[in-house]
């Protein structure tokens, strides 16, 4: 409602503006028509007419001003401020000015105050419509005491009653009107903004504010960080106490949430049992402190029958980016919070990610001539991403086994950080794969079969350029070669296959056996293990599995295993 509430601000301001310099207009009019010209242009007739010229080019240029202080505003709210008060003083003045050259008390233009107070009822509402009113009445009514001779009843004054009536009449029922429009108003954007479980903002305000709050954002050169929150194990707790349970958790969540952000912050349902905030003016420090809030209070929280779940308490995990920090734009500002959400999910949950992208702390080792060729490296991977998310939560995992197991092999740290990037990347030439070829359920035909075994090649293509890369291409290249020589593309043979592809390939087929893919679903870990052990000097290098099977038996907790 940001943009359409802001145009119909803007457009009952232009309006009210067009009102005020209609009476502006009508002041002008009667100014010049009034007695005291006539008195006097009669023996300076000359003179006047110059006068009459610079008082009207005057008047032209107070109207001009008039329009341009009511339209030129960054926001039309209903908030009274000081500028609109200074302003509805300066109408108050000039027409009091107009009725004492006119007659005073006998003065046909008391009625200019209707202006005023239309304009003052339709922008800030009954009360301060009924104020003006009443002020503009007792303008006029002391004019009228203090015209009149003492002791005898002015004439006018019994017409004036009358028009008093008018202006508070005005201003009631004007005022009535703009309460209750806004009343109606406020009720029919709430039924469009929010959620009906929690009474939390929905998913389509949510995409409105980030719009909104990010362009401000970037404007006035402010941070604005993004939280995403997602319930721990929420599924197999409406499994044991049914979806009306459920639903009471995501009500209590959403109450402790608003209660954990600031005014400031914009928390919405995110979608269903996932939940958002948005922090305007915030930097990545602060939000992950306010994130770390929420996520204590939540296990701190009790939630009915939550003994039963996993971990024993019910518990969240939470994402965090921001903008400029980590992201340039609001898709990368989503996706980025979505990603440490992943990540925090994969490492054990119950606990606060902020994004990290391994691209970025490879920038760091790359020379500055191929930075831009590891920002368009950046870009293929989040077309991966939004192909194949599958592709993309994969590669973070492998990342994380090579590493422990790297540590546990007591390879370099020249070598382990090849490792990690070669374990980023080495799934890259997979953008040339169709989604379809790459999500089919049935089993792949030859064709498709031959595509897939394209990706090691493919992928040392699109990074060959790089030179910094270069100790990085045998992984990419060799990932898939097996053991006993039986794999591709090169059918290379036990110690022939570089020492790192073969860490790479222990570390990317355990966490093919373990995930649910379209063709097959996953194994337990110890199915996994018992696999690994099985293709032992088949497929896999002997003394890197049992490495590999080490870590996996000692980070079992760490790893959510
Ligand atoms: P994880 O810890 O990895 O987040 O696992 P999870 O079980 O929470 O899995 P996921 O995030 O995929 O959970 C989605 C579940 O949320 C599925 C559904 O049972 C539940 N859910 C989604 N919307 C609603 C809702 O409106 N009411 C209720 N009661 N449950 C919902
Ligand atoms: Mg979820
Ligand atoms: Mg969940």
């Amino acid at each position: 409602m940001y943009y359409a509430e802001d145009k119909r601000r803007k457009n009952i301001y232009e309006v009210v503006s067009v009102v005020k310099l209609l009476s502006l207009l009508v002041c002008g009019i009667a100014f010049f028509d009034s007695d005291i010209w006539i008195e006097k242009s009669l023996n300076i007739f000359n003179m006047v007419n110059s006068i009459t010229l610079v008082l009207f080019s005057i008047v032209l240029l107070l109207i001009y001003k008039a329009w341009s202080f009511s339209v030129a505003r960054d926001r039309f709210d209903e908030k009274i401020t000081r500028k609109d008060i200074v302003e509805i003083a300066f109408y108050i003045g000039i027409f009091l000015f107009l009725i004492f050259i006119t007659g005073s008390h006998k003065s046909q233009y008391k009625f200019i105050y209707l202006f005023t107070i239309i304009t003052a009822t339709i922008q800030f509402g009954k009360m301060f419509g009924l104020s003006i009113a009443f002020l503009c009445s007792g303008i006029i009514l002391t004019i009228d005491y203090f015209a009149s001779p003492s002791g005898i009843v002015n004439n006018y004054f019994q017409s004036d009653l009358v028009l008093v009536g008018v202006f508070i009449l005005t201003a009631w029922l004007i005022g009535y009107y703009a309460n209750l429009e806004k009343g109606y108003r406020e009720y029919l954007i709430n039924l469009a903004n929010k959620d009906e479980l929690t009474g939390l903002y929905n998913h389509r305000y949510f995409h409105e504010s980030i719009r909104y709050n990010f362009n401000m954002a970037k404007k006035s050169n402010k941070a604005i960080s993004l939280m995403l929150i997602d319930i721990d194990y929420f599924k197999y707790y409406n499994d044991l106490y049914g979806h009306t349970a459920g639903d009471l958790v995501l009500k209590e969540i959403g109450e402790l949430l608003l209660a954990k952000g600031r005014e400031c912050d914009i928390v919405a349902r995110y979608g269903g049992e996932e939940f958002t905030i948005l922090m305007p003016d915030t930097d990545e420090e602060e939000a992950v402190l306010i994130g770390e809030k929420v996520r204590e209070a939540v296990q701190n929280k009790y939630f009915s029958g939550e003994e039963s779940l996993p971990n024993g308490k019910l518990t969240v995990s939470v994402g965090v980016s921001c903008f400029p920090g980590k992201s340039q734009s609001i898709k990368e500002l989503i996706n980025s919070a979505d990603d440490a959400l992943y990540r925090a999910k994969f490492l054990s949950k119950n606990r606060v990610e902020s994004y990290v992208s391994i691209l970025d702390e490879l920038k760091n080792d790359i020379e500055d001539e191929h930075i831009d060729l590891i920002s368009s490296i950046k870009t293929l991977i989040s077309v991966i991403n939004a192909k194949d998310r599958y592709t993309y939560s994969h590669t973070m995992r492998v990342v994380m086994y090579c590493q422990l197991l790297g540590d546990k092999l007591g390879i370099s740290d020249q070598d382990k950080k090849t490792l990690k990037f070669g374990a980023y990347l080495h799934d890259i030439g997979k953008i040339e794969i169709p989604k379809e070829v790459l999500n089919k359920r049935m089993k792949l035909t030859d064709s498709e079969w031959n595509t897939i075994k394209q990706h090691p090649a493919n992928g040392t293509e699109i990074i060959k350029s790089v030179h910094s890369l270069e100790n990085i291409i045998p992984l990419i290249l060799y990932h898939h070669e097996r053991y006993d020589g039986s794999g591709y593309p090169h059918n290379l043979k036990g110690e022939n296959i570089p020492f790192l592809a073969r860490v790479l390939t222990v570390a990317d087929s355990f966490d093919a056996m373990t995930s649910n893919r379209p063709y097959n679903t996953s194994k337990t870990i110890d199915e996994s293990i018992v696999e690994l052990e099985r293709c032992k000097g088949i497929q896999f290098d002997p003394l890197i599995v049992d490495a590999f099977i080490e870590v996996l038996k000692s980070n079992e907790a760490q790893l959510g295993l």
